[in-house]
Protein backbone atom coordinates (compact mmCIF):
# COMPACT_ATOMS: atom_id res chain seq x y z
CA UNK A 1 0.00 0.00 0.00
CA UNK A 2 1.23 3.51 -1.07
CA UNK A 3 2.28 5.86 1.63
CA UNK A 4 0.49 8.70 -0.66
CA UNK A 5 -2.39 8.64 -2.65
CA UNK A 6 -0.14 10.13 -5.25
CA UNK A 7 3.30 10.77 -6.30
CA UNK A 8 2.56 13.90 -7.22
CA UNK A 9 -0.04 16.87 -6.97
CA UNK A 10 0.21 19.68 -8.58
CA UNK A 11 -1.71 22.92 -8.18
CA UNK A 12 -2.32 24.86 -11.61
CA UNK A 13 -2.99 23.58 -15.06
CA UNK A 14 -1.32 26.11 -16.90
CA UNK A 15 2.20 25.28 -19.45
CA UNK A 16 4.08 25.07 -16.63
CA UNK A 17 1.81 22.34 -14.46
CA UNK A 18 0.67 20.35 -17.86
CA UNK A 19 4.08 19.90 -18.74
CA UNK A 20 5.64 19.01 -15.23
CA UNK A 21 2.18 16.82 -15.06
CA UNK A 22 2.69 14.86 -18.48
CA UNK A 23 6.39 14.06 -18.03
CA UNK A 24 6.21 13.31 -14.59
CA UNK A 25 3.53 10.52 -15.29
CA UNK A 26 5.48 9.38 -18.66
CA UNK A 27 7.75 8.37 -16.21
CA UNK A 28 5.64 6.17 -14.02
CA UNK A 29 4.60 8.73 -11.55
CA UNK A 30 0.90 8.61 -10.02
CA UNK A 31 0.07 12.28 -10.48
CA UNK A 32 -2.75 14.96 -10.25
CA UNK A 33 -3.50 17.95 -11.23
CA UNK A 34 -5.98 20.59 -9.64
CA UNK A 35 -6.89 23.66 -11.50
CA UNK A 36 -9.64 25.98 -10.54
CA UNK A 37 -9.98 27.99 -13.45
CA UNK A 38 -9.74 26.14 -17.14
CA UNK A 39 -7.00 23.64 -17.69
CA UNK A 40 -4.45 25.99 -20.21
CA UNK A 41 -3.98 28.49 -17.99
CA UNK A 42 -3.04 32.02 -18.40
CA UNK A 43 -1.15 31.57 -22.07
CA UNK A 44 -3.79 29.32 -23.71
CA UNK A 45 -6.68 30.57 -22.29
CA UNK A 46 -5.94 34.36 -21.59
CA UNK A 47 -2.95 35.39 -22.99
CA UNK A 48 0.03 34.37 -25.69
CA UNK A 49 -2.80 32.69 -27.77
CA UNK A 50 -5.67 34.50 -27.74
CA UNK A 51 -3.42 37.81 -28.02
CA UNK A 52 -1.57 36.81 -30.99
CA UNK A 53 -4.95 35.97 -32.62
CA UNK A 54 -6.15 39.45 -32.25
CA UNK A 55 -2.62 41.02 -33.29
CA UNK A 56 -3.33 38.78 -36.29
CA UNK A 57 -7.19 39.92 -36.58
CA UNK A 58 -6.24 43.61 -36.48
CA UNK A 59 -3.56 44.03 -38.62
CA UNK A 60 -5.48 43.14 -41.39
CA UNK A 61 -6.90 47.00 -40.90
CA UNK A 62 -3.04 48.06 -42.07
CA UNK A 63 -3.21 45.11 -44.85
CA UNK A 64 -6.52 45.68 -46.27
CA UNK A 65 -5.24 49.89 -46.81
CA UNK A 66 -2.11 48.36 -48.12
CA UNK A 67 -3.41 45.67 -50.68
CA UNK A 68 -4.62 48.82 -52.49
CA UNK A 69 -1.78 49.44 -53.81
CA UNK A 70 -1.11 46.04 -54.54
CA UNK A 71 -3.99 46.07 -57.17
CA UNK A 72 -7.03 45.27 -54.80
CA UNK A 73 -10.12 46.88 -54.14
CA UNK A 74 -10.94 46.69 -50.61
CA UNK A 75 -13.70 49.17 -50.35
CA UNK A 76 -16.57 48.33 -48.38
CA UNK A 77 -14.56 46.03 -45.90
CA UNK A 78 -16.11 46.22 -42.57
CA UNK A 79 -14.99 45.10 -39.17
CA UNK A 80 -17.46 42.93 -36.30
CA UNK A 81 -16.23 42.32 -33.05
CA UNK A 82 -18.57 39.97 -32.11
CA UNK A 83 -16.72 37.26 -35.07
CA UNK A 84 -13.41 38.15 -33.93
CA UNK A 85 -13.94 37.37 -30.63
CA UNK A 86 -16.05 34.61 -30.48
CA UNK A 87 -13.96 32.79 -33.24
CA UNK A 88 -10.84 33.30 -31.12
CA UNK A 89 -12.80 32.28 -27.30
CA UNK A 90 -13.97 29.08 -29.90
CA UNK A 91 -10.09 28.30 -30.85
CA UNK A 92 -9.42 28.86 -27.13
CA UNK A 93 -11.83 26.26 -26.07
CA UNK A 94 -10.30 23.50 -28.55
CA UNK A 95 -7.54 23.92 -26.65
CA UNK A 96 -8.53 23.73 -23.89
CA UNK A 97 -10.21 20.45 -24.94
CA UNK A 98 -6.81 19.08 -25.86
CA UNK A 99 -4.58 20.26 -22.66
CA UNK A 100 -7.66 18.07 -20.85
CA UNK A 101 -7.00 15.05 -23.31
CA UNK A 102 -2.88 14.97 -22.91
CA UNK A 103 -3.46 14.98 -19.07
CA UNK A 104 -6.19 11.97 -19.74
CA UNK A 105 -4.43 10.16 -22.19
CA UNK A 106 -1.03 10.37 -19.51
CA UNK A 107 -3.37 9.10 -17.28
CA UNK A 108 -2.99 12.48 -15.27
CA UNK A 109 -6.03 12.74 -12.93
CA UNK A 110 -8.02 16.46 -13.07
CA UNK A 111 -9.75 18.03 -10.45
CA UNK A 112 -11.65 21.31 -11.56
CA UNK A 113 -11.48 22.92 -8.43
CA UNK A 114 -9.33 24.73 -5.81
CA UNK A 115 -6.60 23.20 -3.79
CA UNK A 116 -5.24 25.01 -1.06
CA UNK A 117 -1.78 23.06 1.10
CA UNK A 118 -3.11 21.77 4.56
CA UNK A 119 0.45 20.17 5.14
CA UNK A 120 3.86 19.66 3.44
CA UNK A 121 2.26 16.37 1.63
CA UNK A 122 -1.38 17.64 1.86
CA UNK A 123 -4.10 19.29 -0.23
CA UNK A 124 -7.48 19.95 0.14
CA UNK A 125 -10.11 20.22 -2.33
CA UNK A 126 -12.85 23.37 -2.25
CA UNK A 127 -15.26 20.10 -1.87
CA UNK A 128 -13.67 19.23 1.08
CA UNK A 129 -11.53 16.12 0.07
CA UNK A 130 -8.03 15.81 1.72
CA UNK A 131 -5.43 14.26 -0.57
CA UNK A 132 -2.11 13.29 0.29
CA UNK A 133 0.97 13.40 -1.87
CA UNK A 134 4.83 12.93 -1.66
CA UNK A 135 5.85 15.92 -3.84
CA UNK A 136 3.47 19.00 -4.68
CA UNK A 137 4.08 21.61 -7.37
CA UNK A 138 2.75 24.69 -6.69
CA UNK A 139 2.54 26.13 -10.70
CA UNK A 140 -0.01 28.80 -9.82
CA UNK A 141 0.82 31.45 -12.26
CA UNK A 142 0.49 35.27 -12.00
CA UNK A 143 -1.95 37.69 -11.54
CA UNK A 144 -2.57 40.53 -12.96
CA UNK A 145 -1.62 43.46 -10.25
CA UNK A 146 -4.11 46.98 -9.84
CA UNK A 147 -2.95 49.55 -8.01
CA UNK A 148 -4.52 50.24 -4.90
CA UNK A 149 -5.87 53.69 -5.61
CA UNK A 150 -10.06 54.79 -5.60
CA UNK A 151 -11.50 53.57 -8.07
CA UNK A 152 -9.41 50.96 -9.23
CA UNK A 153 -12.22 48.15 -9.46
CA UNK A 154 -13.76 50.51 -12.83
CA UNK A 155 -10.77 49.25 -15.18
CA UNK A 156 -10.33 45.92 -16.12
CA UNK A 157 -7.30 43.17 -16.54
CA UNK A 158 -5.97 40.70 -19.77
CA UNK A 159 -8.33 38.61 -17.76
CA UNK A 160 -11.23 40.17 -19.06
CA UNK A 161 -10.28 42.00 -22.33
CA UNK A 162 -10.99 38.95 -24.55
CA UNK A 163 -14.30 38.85 -23.39
CA UNK A 164 -15.50 42.51 -23.95
CA UNK A 165 -19.53 42.44 -25.43
CA UNK A 166 -18.05 45.58 -27.47
CA UNK A 167 -15.13 47.41 -28.77
CA UNK A 168 -14.69 50.83 -26.88
CA UNK A 169 -14.42 54.00 -28.43
CA UNK A 170 -11.85 55.31 -26.38
CA UNK A 171 -9.50 53.50 -23.86
CA UNK A 172 -7.08 54.33 -21.51
CA UNK A 173 -4.06 51.53 -20.91
CA UNK A 174 -1.86 51.81 -17.85
CA UNK A 175 1.39 50.31 -17.71
CA UNK A 176 4.03 50.43 -20.83
CA UNK A 177 5.39 47.02 -20.59
CA UNK A 178 4.45 43.93 -23.07
CA UNK A 179 0.68 43.86 -22.41
CA UNK A 180 0.23 47.59 -22.67
CA UNK A 181 2.12 47.81 -26.15
CA UNK A 182 0.46 44.66 -27.44
CA UNK A 183 -3.59 45.87 -26.49
CA UNK A 184 -1.84 49.70 -28.05
CA UNK A 185 -1.49 48.27 -31.06
CA UNK A 186 -4.71 45.54 -31.23
CA UNK A 187 -6.64 48.64 -30.48
CA UNK A 188 -5.70 50.88 -32.65
CA UNK A 189 -5.73 49.23 -35.29
CA UNK A 190 -9.60 48.52 -34.39
CA UNK A 191 -10.47 52.15 -34.34
CA UNK A 192 -10.28 52.60 -30.88
CA UNK A 193 -9.02 55.98 -29.69
CA UNK A 194 -5.58 54.55 -27.25
CA UNK A 195 -4.29 56.24 -24.71
CA UNK A 196 -1.08 54.17 -23.43
CA UNK A 197 -0.08 55.87 -19.80
CA UNK A 198 2.68 54.77 -17.81
CA UNK A 199 4.83 56.00 -14.52
CA UNK A 200 8.12 56.01 -15.53
CA UNK A 201 9.85 57.71 -18.52
CA UNK A 202 10.12 54.79 -20.56
CA UNK A 203 8.45 51.84 -21.85
CA UNK A 204 9.66 48.86 -22.27
CA UNK A 205 12.25 48.69 -19.91
CA UNK A 206 14.68 45.67 -20.66
CA UNK A 207 14.66 46.01 -24.35
CA UNK A 208 17.24 48.25 -26.04
CA UNK A 209 16.78 52.07 -25.99
CA UNK A 210 16.90 52.66 -29.68
CA UNK A 211 14.37 49.62 -30.51
CA UNK A 212 11.90 51.64 -28.00
CA UNK A 213 12.31 54.76 -29.20
CA UNK A 214 11.58 53.58 -32.97
CA UNK A 215 8.28 52.12 -31.23
CA UNK A 216 7.67 54.78 -29.27
CA UNK A 217 8.07 56.91 -32.58
CA UNK A 218 6.05 54.78 -34.93
CA UNK A 219 3.27 54.04 -32.25
CA UNK A 220 3.07 57.71 -32.20
CA UNK A 221 2.85 58.10 -35.97
CA UNK A 222 0.15 55.71 -35.70
CA UNK A 223 -1.84 58.13 -33.50
CA UNK A 224 -1.24 56.16 -30.12
CA UNK A 225 -0.97 58.77 -27.54
CA UNK A 226 1.65 57.62 -25.14
CA UNK A 227 2.27 59.69 -21.88
CA UNK A 228 4.76 59.25 -19.76
CA UNK A 229 5.32 59.87 -15.89
CA UNK A 230 1.69 59.31 -15.47
CA UNK A 231 0.46 59.06 -11.64
CA UNK A 232 -2.96 57.65 -11.27
CA UNK A 233 -4.89 59.08 -7.95
CA UNK A 234 -8.44 58.24 -9.02
CA UNK A 235 -11.18 56.60 -11.50
CA UNK A 236 -14.46 57.91 -11.32
CA UNK A 237 -17.10 56.59 -13.06
CA UNK A 238 -19.45 59.34 -14.58
CA UNK A 239 -23.24 59.11 -15.15
CA UNK A 240 -23.09 58.19 -18.74
CA UNK A 241 -20.93 54.81 -17.57
CA UNK A 242 -17.82 56.87 -18.86
CA UNK A 243 -14.57 56.54 -16.64
CA UNK A 244 -12.49 60.16 -15.47
CA UNK A 245 -9.05 59.52 -14.58
CA UNK A 246 -7.37 61.71 -12.35
CA UNK A 247 -3.60 62.37 -12.45
CA UNK A 248 -1.74 63.10 -9.18
CA UNK A 249 -0.82 66.66 -11.60
CA UNK A 250 -4.31 67.74 -11.37
CA UNK A 251 -5.37 66.68 -15.19
CA UNK A 252 -7.48 64.22 -16.38
CA UNK A 253 -8.11 62.15 -19.03
CA UNK A 254 -11.87 60.92 -20.00
CA UNK A 255 -12.32 56.92 -21.45
CA UNK A 256 -14.93 54.43 -22.04
CA UNK A 257 -12.45 51.15 -20.99
CA UNK A 258 -9.33 51.37 -18.45
CA UNK A 259 -6.99 48.68 -19.02
CA UNK A 260 -4.42 47.54 -16.22
CA UNK A 261 -1.52 46.16 -17.62
CA UNK A 262 1.25 46.83 -14.73
CA UNK A 263 2.83 43.87 -14.03
CA UNK A 264 1.80 39.91 -12.76
CA UNK A 265 2.14 39.21 -9.25
CA UNK A 266 2.83 35.41 -8.42
CA UNK A 267 -0.36 33.64 -7.49
CA UNK A 268 0.28 32.73 -3.78
CA UNK A 269 -2.45 34.47 -1.86
CA UNK A 270 -4.22 31.73 0.17
CA UNK A 271 -2.65 28.63 -0.65
CA UNK A 272 -1.94 28.30 2.99
CA UNK A 273 2.47 28.27 2.09
CA UNK A 274 2.97 30.61 4.83
CA UNK A 275 1.38 28.32 7.04
CA UNK A 276 3.48 25.37 6.07
CA UNK A 277 6.37 27.47 6.67
CA UNK A 278 7.24 27.45 2.32
CA UNK A 279 9.58 30.83 1.87
CA UNK A 280 7.81 33.69 0.11
CA UNK A 281 9.41 36.47 -1.55
CA UNK A 282 8.70 40.06 -0.64
CA UNK A 283 6.48 39.96 -3.83
CA UNK A 284 4.23 36.60 -2.60
CA UNK A 285 6.74 34.26 -5.35
CA UNK A 286 7.81 31.15 -4.00
CA UNK A 287 11.52 30.94 -3.45
CA UNK A 288 13.11 28.20 -4.75
CA UNK A 289 16.31 26.48 -6.21
CA UNK A 290 17.20 25.63 -9.87
CA UNK A 291 16.26 22.25 -8.82
CA UNK A 292 12.63 23.97 -8.38
CA UNK A 293 12.90 22.60 -4.80
CA UNK A 294 11.57 25.28 -1.98
CA UNK A 295 12.51 25.01 1.33
CA UNK A 296 10.50 22.81 2.21
CA UNK A 297 11.58 19.20 0.77
CA UNK A 298 8.33 18.00 -0.70
CA UNK A 299 7.24 21.49 -2.06
CA UNK A 300 8.14 22.49 -5.50
CA UNK A 301 7.66 25.66 -8.02
CA UNK A 302 7.91 26.60 -11.20
CA UNK A 303 6.82 29.08 -13.89
CA UNK A 304 5.51 32.53 -13.42
CA UNK A 305 5.04 31.71 -9.07
CA UNK A 306 8.60 31.71 -8.99
CA UNK A 307 9.26 35.21 -10.93
CA UNK A 308 11.96 34.33 -11.61
CA UNK A 309 11.02 34.77 -15.91
CA UNK A 310 7.71 35.27 -16.73
CA UNK A 311 7.51 33.38 -19.99
CA UNK A 312 5.61 30.17 -21.13
CA UNK A 313 8.43 28.65 -22.68
CA UNK A 314 9.94 29.42 -19.25
CA UNK A 315 7.67 27.71 -17.11
CA UNK A 316 7.74 24.96 -19.85
CA UNK A 317 11.12 23.94 -19.43
CA UNK A 318 11.06 24.62 -15.67
CA UNK A 319 8.49 22.21 -15.39
CA UNK A 320 9.74 19.54 -17.64
CA UNK A 321 13.52 20.08 -16.24
CA UNK A 322 11.52 19.45 -12.38
CA UNK A 323 9.76 15.80 -13.75
CA UNK A 324 12.79 14.51 -15.12
CA UNK A 325 14.92 15.08 -11.93
CA UNK A 326 12.54 14.15 -9.29
CA UNK A 327 10.75 11.10 -11.43
CA UNK A 328 13.00 10.43 -14.49
CA UNK A 329 16.19 10.00 -12.71
CA UNK A 330 17.82 12.80 -15.17
CA UNK A 331 18.39 15.80 -12.88
CA UNK A 332 18.19 19.08 -15.00
CA UNK A 333 18.08 22.59 -14.80
CA UNK A 334 17.51 25.51 -16.64
CA UNK A 335 19.75 27.84 -18.68
CA UNK A 336 18.51 30.93 -18.79
CA UNK A 337 21.14 32.80 -20.81
CA UNK A 338 19.77 34.12 -23.86
CA UNK A 339 16.24 33.76 -23.95
CA UNK A 340 14.52 35.24 -26.91
CA UNK A 341 11.56 37.66 -26.46
CA UNK A 342 9.13 39.07 -28.29
CA UNK A 343 6.77 42.29 -28.02
CA UNK A 344 3.87 41.82 -30.46
CA UNK A 345 2.95 45.49 -30.44
CA UNK A 346 2.46 47.06 -34.04
CA UNK A 347 5.54 46.61 -35.44
CA UNK A 348 6.45 43.74 -33.23
CA UNK A 349 10.18 43.92 -31.20
CA UNK A 350 12.26 41.15 -31.31
CA UNK A 351 15.22 40.41 -29.28
CA UNK A 352 17.60 38.31 -27.83
CA UNK A 353 20.84 38.75 -25.64
CA UNK A 354 22.81 42.18 -24.30
CA UNK A 355 21.06 45.22 -24.95
CA UNK A 356 23.79 47.61 -26.15
CA UNK A 357 23.71 49.27 -22.82
CA UNK A 358 24.25 45.96 -20.59
CA UNK A 359 26.72 45.35 -23.06
CA UNK A 360 28.97 48.06 -22.73
CA UNK A 361 28.38 47.84 -18.69
CA UNK A 362 29.80 44.34 -19.10
CA UNK A 363 32.04 44.36 -21.51
CA UNK A 364 35.47 46.61 -22.62
CA UNK A 365 35.08 46.31 -26.42
CA UNK A 366 31.60 46.99 -27.50
CA UNK A 367 30.46 47.57 -30.75
CA UNK A 368 27.10 48.19 -32.53
CA UNK A 369 26.18 47.41 -36.23
CA UNK A 370 22.77 48.32 -37.63
CA UNK A 371 20.27 48.35 -40.74
CA UNK A 372 17.73 50.88 -40.73
CA UNK A 373 16.14 49.99 -43.78
CA UNK A 374 12.33 50.14 -44.88
CA UNK A 375 10.56 46.60 -45.97
CA UNK A 376 9.75 46.08 -49.22
CA UNK A 377 5.82 45.88 -49.02
CA UNK A 378 6.12 48.74 -47.31
CA UNK A 379 7.85 50.85 -50.01
CA UNK A 380 5.28 49.48 -52.71
CA UNK A 381 2.68 50.29 -50.11
CA UNK A 382 3.75 53.63 -49.55
CA UNK A 383 4.01 53.25 -45.81
CA UNK A 384 6.97 54.86 -44.42
CA UNK A 385 7.59 53.22 -41.73
CA UNK A 386 11.23 51.51 -41.22
CA UNK A 387 12.60 48.81 -39.80
CA UNK A 388 15.66 48.67 -36.83
CA UNK A 389 18.07 45.59 -36.82
CA UNK A 390 20.83 46.24 -34.09
CA UNK A 391 23.43 43.62 -33.67
CA UNK A 392 25.64 44.15 -30.14
CA UNK A 393 29.17 42.78 -30.74
CA UNK A 394 31.95 42.12 -27.77
CA UNK A 395 35.12 41.37 -27.99
CA UNK A 396 38.60 41.85 -30.39
CA UNK A 397 36.67 38.44 -32.52
CA UNK A 398 32.99 40.66 -32.53
CA UNK A 399 31.46 37.93 -30.48
CA UNK A 400 27.62 38.57 -31.51
CA UNK A 401 26.01 39.03 -27.93
CA UNK A 402 22.57 40.54 -28.80
CA UNK A 403 20.38 41.17 -31.38
CA UNK A 404 17.18 43.52 -31.68
CA UNK A 405 14.97 44.10 -33.79
CA UNK A 406 12.18 45.92 -34.86
CA UNK A 407 10.18 46.03 -38.07
CA UNK A 408 7.71 43.54 -39.67
CA UNK A 409 7.49 39.59 -38.56
CA UNK A 410 10.41 40.39 -36.48
CA UNK A 411 9.14 37.33 -34.17
CA UNK A 412 9.87 35.24 -36.84
CA UNK A 413 12.90 36.30 -38.16
CA UNK A 414 14.90 36.46 -34.58
CA UNK A 415 14.04 32.85 -33.29
CA UNK A 416 16.32 31.55 -36.22
CA UNK A 417 19.15 33.82 -35.55
CA UNK A 418 19.11 33.43 -31.67
CA UNK A 419 20.27 30.02 -32.24
CA UNK A 420 23.34 31.80 -33.42
CA UNK A 421 23.53 34.18 -30.44
CA UNK A 422 23.37 31.30 -28.45
CA UNK A 423 26.16 29.11 -29.66
CA UNK A 424 28.45 32.09 -29.46
CA UNK A 425 28.82 32.94 -33.39
CA UNK A 426 30.60 35.77 -34.20
CA UNK A 427 29.74 39.07 -36.78
CA UNK A 428 31.95 37.06 -39.49
CA UNK A 429 29.76 33.87 -39.02
CA UNK A 430 26.95 35.90 -39.81
CA UNK A 431 28.47 37.63 -42.68
CA UNK A 432 29.92 34.76 -44.15
CA UNK A 433 26.26 33.14 -44.77
CA UNK A 434 24.95 34.11 -47.98
CA UNK A 435 21.80 36.70 -47.85
CA UNK A 436 18.42 35.24 -48.33
CA UNK A 437 16.95 37.65 -51.04
CA UNK A 438 14.45 39.22 -50.99
CA UNK A 439 13.71 38.79 -47.53
CA UNK A 440 14.09 40.73 -44.34
CA UNK A 441 16.03 38.75 -42.34
CA UNK A 442 18.71 38.79 -45.06
CA UNK A 443 19.73 42.53 -43.16
CA UNK A 444 20.84 39.98 -40.40
CA UNK A 445 24.15 39.11 -42.86
CA UNK A 446 24.27 42.34 -44.40
CA UNK A 447 25.02 44.99 -41.29
CA UNK A 448 27.14 47.37 -41.40
P1 LIG B 1 5.42 44.37 -17.53
O1 LIG B 1 6.17 43.96 -16.33
O2 LIG B 1 5.90 43.97 -18.87
O3 LIG B 1 5.31 45.94 -17.55
C1 LIG B 1 4.68 46.68 -16.53
C2 LIG B 1 4.63 48.11 -16.99
O4 LIG B 1 3.75 48.86 -16.18
C3 LIG B 1 5.99 48.79 -16.94
O5 LIG B 1 6.13 49.61 -18.08
C4 LIG B 1 5.89 49.63 -15.65
O6 LIG B 1 6.72 50.75 -15.72
C5 LIG B 1 4.43 50.03 -15.69
N1 LIG B 1 3.82 50.31 -14.39
C6 LIG B 1 4.00 49.63 -13.24
N2 LIG B 1 3.23 50.16 -12.26
C7 LIG B 1 2.54 51.19 -12.82
C8 LIG B 1 1.57 52.10 -12.34
N3 LIG B 1 1.14 52.07 -11.07
N4 LIG B 1 1.07 53.03 -13.18
C9 LIG B 1 1.47 53.06 -14.47
N5 LIG B 1 2.40 52.22 -14.99
C10 LIG B 1 2.90 51.29 -14.18
O7 LIG B 1 3.92 43.89 -17.25
P2 LIG B 1 2.74 43.37 -18.16
O8 LIG B 1 1.55 43.45 -17.27
O9 LIG B 1 2.71 44.07 -19.47
O10 LIG B 1 3.12 41.86 -18.42
C11 LIG B 1 3.39 40.97 -17.34
C12 LIG B 1 4.38 39.92 -17.75
O11 LIG B 1 3.75 39.00 -18.62
C13 LIG B 1 5.57 40.47 -18.52
O12 LIG B 1 6.61 40.85 -17.68
C14 LIG B 1 5.96 39.31 -19.39
O13 LIG B 1 6.90 38.56 -18.73
C15 LIG B 1 4.67 38.54 -19.58
N6 LIG B 1 4.12 38.77 -20.94
C16 LIG B 1 4.87 38.38 -22.02
C17 LIG B 1 4.42 38.59 -23.29
C18 LIG B 1 5.27 38.19 -24.45
O14 LIG B 1 6.20 37.40 -24.26
N7 LIG B 1 5.04 38.70 -25.67
C19 LIG B 1 3.12 39.21 -23.56
C20 LIG B 1 2.42 39.60 -22.36
C21 LIG B 1 2.92 39.38 -21.11
P3 LIG B 1 8.24 50.75 -15.14
O15 LIG B 1 9.01 49.75 -15.96
O16 LIG B 1 8.66 52.16 -15.39
O17 LIG B 1 8.11 50.38 -13.70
Amino acid sequence: MAQFDYDLFVIGAGSGGVRASRIAASHGARVAVAEEHRVGGTCVIRGCVPKKLLVYGSHFAEDLKDAQRFGWTTEGATFDWNILRDNVAAEVNRLEGLYGQTLGSNKVEIFHERAVLTGTNSVQLSSGRTISAANILIATGAWPSVPDIPGAGHGITSNEVFSLPELPKRAVIAGGGYIANEFAGIFNELGVKVNLVTHGDRVLRSYDDEIVDKLVQISRHKRIVIRFNFRFKSIIKQDDGSLLIENTDGSTIETDLLLWAIGRTPHTIGLGLEDIGVQLGKDGAVMVGEDNRSNVPSIYAVGDVTNRVQLTPIAIREGHAFADSVFGNNPRTVNYECIPTAVFSNPPIASVGLTEAEARAQHADVKVYKSDFRAMKNVLADRNERALYKMVVAGPEERVVGLHLIGPDSGEILQAAAIAVKAKLTKQDFDDTVALHPSMSEELVLMK
